[in-house]
């Protein structure tokens, strides 16, 4: 999954997500990424967020809304992201195929400040702003 969130010179907030899908995936799967609330959310007034990895427990936990929801309660981007990447190891912590479960979130409130967390690691993402440009950044993860 490939996803993009911004704030503009307004404040407003944008999202987008593409995605392949999973591998050997079962004919009609759509995935996370085109469910609003799973693989992508944003709220105008808070922040927005987005999915990458195993679409069936992002929809699960209905996690990109779920991180917005935690920034709405004050959490940072990073803290949001952490939670739910947290609740989805617990329900898959004790499955045999642990070691391939991938989960990413990236996260922007409406301050500008943003955040990431993923299960393991593999995961960075880009930032651009007028003041520092171009940076990539390793995701934190929990595994
Ligand atoms: N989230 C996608 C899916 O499950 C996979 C990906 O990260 O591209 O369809």
């Amino acid at each position: 999954t490939i996803s993009m969130l911004a704030i503009d010179e307004n404040g407003d907030l944008y999202g987008a997500c593409t995605t392949s899908g999973a591998a050997w995936k079962v004919h009609g799967r759509v995935g996370d990424s085109p469910i609003i609330g799973a693989g992508l959310f944003l709220d105008n007034e808070v922040g927005s967020a987005a999915a990458t990895g195993l679409g069936e427990a992002v929809m699960r936990t209905s996690g990109s809304a779920m991180v917005v929801e935690l920034m709405r309660q004050g959490k940072s981007p990073m803290e949001a992201c952490k939670e739910i990447v947290e609740r989805i190891y617990k329900i898959y912590k004790n499955r045999p195929d642990l070691e391939y479960l991938q989960i990413g979130f990236i996260a922007l409130n409406k301050q500008g400040e943003y955040g990431a967390y993923c299960l393991r690691p593999g995961f960075n993402y880009a930032v651009y702003d007028e003041k520092d440009g171009n940076r990539l950044i390793d995701g934190e993860y929990k595994i």
